[in-house]
């Protein structure tokens, strides 16, 4: 069964002669465990596409499969509890919470799933660990650098068990060196937990470690490829010129 399926998914914004057809007929799928990656330049409907996916948004059209279910005819109250326990996010700003320290910050996420919450901590004190952070867990997000921010939102995207993250642009804010290290560390999410990554990315480095990459261009997918050993990734296959 496929991780996520699409078929023929439109998001148009506003009605009548001003609507923008931000996605505009998107089929794709995506096995359970692909590491995928979105490309295109800024305005092309990356992120609306993402979130409709991440149930953010309702798409004004088309089907969307989570593991299977159909779920653009959930009830709002479904979609909330089917997003909280299925899937997890990273954005570029990291979005964690200031007031919290960085092992309540990945805990967030535990409130609307209703996990068991001692269980959780303990999970999320191991999560922290495995992204290196395990001497950071008391430390709030202004005390940390944006890498180590995104790794803690790493692990609370990962707090739930998710079967699928998705990341919009999660290194657009690090610098090359840092960047890398965050892609090395979803990529072993990816492969110990089986989790199933879709990432929107500007990043060549981090869109030429990723298994499949998707470009779109004006709403549309345009291009849909294997990255292989044999075809290697270079600047031409993002050719679009990025502007953002
Ligand atoms: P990307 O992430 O590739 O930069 P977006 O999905 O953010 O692209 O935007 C796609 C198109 O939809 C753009 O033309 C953008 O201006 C438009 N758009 C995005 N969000 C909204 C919104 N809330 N209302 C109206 N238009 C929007
Ligand atoms: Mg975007």
């Amino acid at each position: 069964m496929p991780a996520i399926e699409l078929i023929d998914v439109r998001k148009y914004y506003g009605k009548g002669e001003t609507s923008v057809k931000a996605v505009d007929g998107v089929s794709v799928t995506v096995d359970n465990g692909e590491f995928i990656s979105i490309v295109g330049r800024s305005g092309s409907g990356k992120t609306t596409l993402l979130d409709v996916i991440g149930l953010l948004m309702r798409p004004t059209t088309g089907t969307i499969r989570i593991d299977g279910e159909e779920t653009t005819r959930m009830k709002d109250n479904q979609r909330a509890s089917y997003r909280a326990h299925k899937l997890g996010f990273i954005f570029q700003d990291f979005n964690l919470l200031d007031t919290l320290n960085a092992v309540e910050n990945v805990m967030l996420p535990v409130r609307y799933s209703g996990a068991d919450k001692k269980a959780a901590r303990k999970r999320a004190m191991q999560l922290l660990d495995e992204v290196g952070l395990a001497d950071r867990a008391q430390h709030r997000p202004t005390q940390m650098s944006g890498g180590e921010k995104q790794r803690v939102s790493i692990a609370r995207s990962l707090i739930n068990s998710p079967s699928i993250v998705l990341g919009d642009e999660p290194t657009g804010n690090l610098d090359s060196d840092t960047a890398q290290k965050l892609v090395a560390l979803m990529r072993r999410a990816n492969r110990d937990y089986n989790v199933t990554f879709v990432v929107v990315t500007h990043d060549l480095e981090l869109a030429s470690r990723t298994d499949r990459i998707l470009r779109i261009k004006d709403g549309h997918v345009v291009s849909d490829e294997r990255v292989t050993a044999a075809s290697p990734v270079t600047p031409e296959h993002l050719a679009e010129p990025v502007s953002v």
